[in-house]
């Protein structure tokens, strides 16, 4: 069975190279959808709870909301990030609180201080899928990504790889102990 989530995300992004309006900047908001596939855990008779999804999946996404995204050799990276750096918000700003993480993948890097991702291939719907499941696939036993973005949807479906031991009370991930770091219930056997 699946637990399934959505989470919006607003973006600016372009096309870079690409014959058509959309290598021109703008913006979109993108909604993302993230099923989760397991048994059902008897303790609290759900896959997973949507909301812990949602958690998980922000931490690393809100990298992406009000952030720009731009291919690694656009031209506009550079130009940007002079702007910023004679604004002196490059490296940072007091009301720039909502950040995630910085991440790292073979796909794109996430440079939170200026609200900036940086992908290896076009931001399309199909490039988001790719770079969202690299930054999860490892966290969520993901069945299946569905991303839209205006006109533009595409989904892709996941074969699910981890065991991942589910807390009976609360339904979220055991950790490395077998404790459950919301109740404190502990595995026993
Ligand atoms: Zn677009
Ligand atoms: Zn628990």
């Amino acid at each position: 069975m699946r637990s399934i989530t959505t989470l919006e995300l607003q973006y600016a992004h372009r096309f870079y190279g690409f014959k058509g309006e959309a290598q021109y900047l703008h913006g979109h908001t993108g909604v993302l959808t993230i099923e989760v596939e397991d048994t059902v855990n008897m303790g609290v008779n759900m896959v997973f709870p949507c909301n812990e999804i949602q958690k998980t999946a922000w931490e690393v996404l809100k990298n992406f909301d009000h952030a720009l995204i731009l291919r690694q050799d656009d031209p506009l990276l550079p130009a940007v990030l002079d702007v910023y750096e004679k604004q002196g918000i490059k490296d940072g700003a007091p009301n720039n609180v909502m950040k995630g993480p910085a991440f790292k993948t073979e796909l794109a890097t996430a440079y939170p201080e200026c609200r900036l991702v940086v992908t290896k291939e076009t931001m399309t719907v199909e490039g988001m899928i790719k770079i969202v499941y690299d930054l999860l696939k490892d966290k969520l036993n993901i069945a299946k990504i569905t991303f839209t973005s205006g006109v533009n949807a595409a989904s892709s479906e996941f074969v699910t790889k981890n065991k991942i031991e589910r807390c009976p009370l609360c339904g979220i991930a055991l950790d490395e102990k077998g404790v459950c770091p919301k109740c404190g219930y502990k595995k026993t056997k």
